[in-house]
């Protein structure tokens, strides 16, 4: 019997490395002038090129799939905005993909579905955009979901040490349901390492991460409970899904992302990949409340507040420390 989902994981794998380069490539134009006049156009360029670049390679294997993706290209299509698209194209071009401007719109806009269907892929060309443009973490993060359930996810992290205190960048996650969760460098020799969280037995000795961003999980919260589990490690914050890659390969302990708003919802683009490959690491994802994550809502997770990431020895203990915090 063949292997199931050999053919999403490769394409997946061949999307998410194509993008990454691309990402690579627009990255290393931010200047320090760029970034002085907070000029966000280098983002909004990979954005669109990585969309761009899996929603086609998606297309080429799996032509009736639809994705729910973050952008669309709405705003690109205005006459004002020829010569971004111009740029935007020349980006997907260097990676062998050749189509004109038009062509390139479309090819994003495949990602404009927003409601749940039996079998739908959900895509975040890049996220951590903050990190991208500070050179830091940033992630190209791409899943596939069926009948509500994450069956492959796959993460390029073009600026994550490809082992852990490596100098060599550049690491891709993936993981199929049931079949483990692996690393594979970025650039060279295309080993698979497989992946497994750790166990640290007292959550005194544990390593937490987070976001960078305040505004994203709440930085006073996970100061408090990291003091009521007794944490002595300053957290870890890190843009974008390299949080659930730093869990899975055993670098960090947990990862906590609680909710800063009572409105906001989480974006299944924003976990969906990270959560299978923690999962298959041997993790356990739930929100803030100990539910588990519910994919069938669309572009949100509608019914779900926050994530908590960690090994299911360490779970209960945090999740009682988040509850004991207040968080829900
Ligand atoms: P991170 O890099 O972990 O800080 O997460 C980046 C993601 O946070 C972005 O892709 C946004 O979709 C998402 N985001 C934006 N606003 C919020 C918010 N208020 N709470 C949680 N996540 C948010
Ligand atoms: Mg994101």
């Amino acid at each position: 019997m063949s292997v199931p989902y050999t053919a999403e994981l490769d394409t997946a794998l061949k999307a998410v490395r194509l993008a990454s380069q691309v990402c690579r490539t627009v990255q290393s134009r931010i200047t320090p002038d760029v970034l002085e006049k907070k000029d966000k156009s280098p983002v909004t360029v990979a954005d669109f090129a990585s969309q761009a670049v899996i929603c086609r390679t998606l297309a080429d294997a799996f032509p009736n799939d639809p994705i729910i993706a973050e952008e669309d290209s709405a705003e690109l299509r205005t006459g004002e905005q020829s010569a971004f698209r111009d740029r935007i194209a020349a980006d997907v071009h260097s990676v062998g993909l050749t189509g004109t401007s038009d062509d390139i719109c479309d090819w994003i806009d495949r990602g404009r579905t927003t409601t749940f269907a039996p079998r739908f892929w959900t895509l975040d060309p890049i996220d951590g955009t903050k990190g991208f443009v500070r050179r830091e973490q940033y992630a190209v993060a791409l899943a596939l979901i069926v009948n509500g359930q994450i069956e492959v996810g796959v993460l390029g992290c073009p600026n994550l040490p490809v082992t852990p205190g490596s100098e060599t960048r550049g690491v891709l996650f993936a993981a199929v349901r049931g079949q483990g969760a692996f690393a594979i460098p970025l650039d060279g020799e295309t080993t698979r390492t497989r992946l497994s969280v750790r166990r640290t037995n007292d959550p005194k000795d544990a390593v937490i991460c987070e976001s960078v961003e305040s505004g994203h999980s709440d930085h006073d919260v996970s100061a408090q409970i990291a003091r009521s589990l007794g944490v002595t490690a300053k957290s870890v914050r890190m843009d974008s899904q390299a949080k659930y890659a730093a869990v899975a390969r055993g670098e960090a302990d947990a990862y906590l992302r609680l909710p800063t708003r009572a409105d906001y919802r989480e974006k299944i683009w924003d976990h969906a990949a990270g959560v299978l490959v923690v999962e298959e690491a041997g993790g356990k994802v739930t929100d803030v409340a100990g539910n588990p994550l519910d994919w069938t809502h669309g572009q949100s997770l509608a019914v779900n507040r926050g994530v908590i990431v960690t090994h299911p020895a360490l779970h209960a203990a945090v999740l009682k420390a988040v509850l004991d915090a207040g968080v829900r």
